[in-house]
């Protein structure tokens, strides 16, 4: 009985550390993706967009929506 104890205590120390280690991997992934992207200043109201998304008017500056984009730069 007291084996039986023993095995269950290892076979959960086990697999709470594989979850340890799982969830180190993701952590250690995602941030590094995120910091890669490039984030741009909308030229109307100042918000912070992924350059991806940004929308971009013909002297190409960038803006968070269409509504900026048609707004202009002009106010802040
Ligand atoms: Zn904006």
């Amino acid at each position: 009985m007291k084996y039986l104890l023993l095995a269950i205590v290892l076979v959960a120390a086990v697999l709470w550390i594989r979850h340890k280690a799982a969830a180190a991997r993701r952590a250690d992934t995602a941030p590094r993706t995120a910091a890669a992207e490039t984030m741009v200043p909308c030229a109307h109201c100042g918000v912070h967009v992924p350059a991806r998304e940004a929308l971009r008017d013909p002297a190409g500056a960038a803006f968070c929506s269409p509504a900026h984009r048609d707004t202009g730069s002009g106010t802040r």
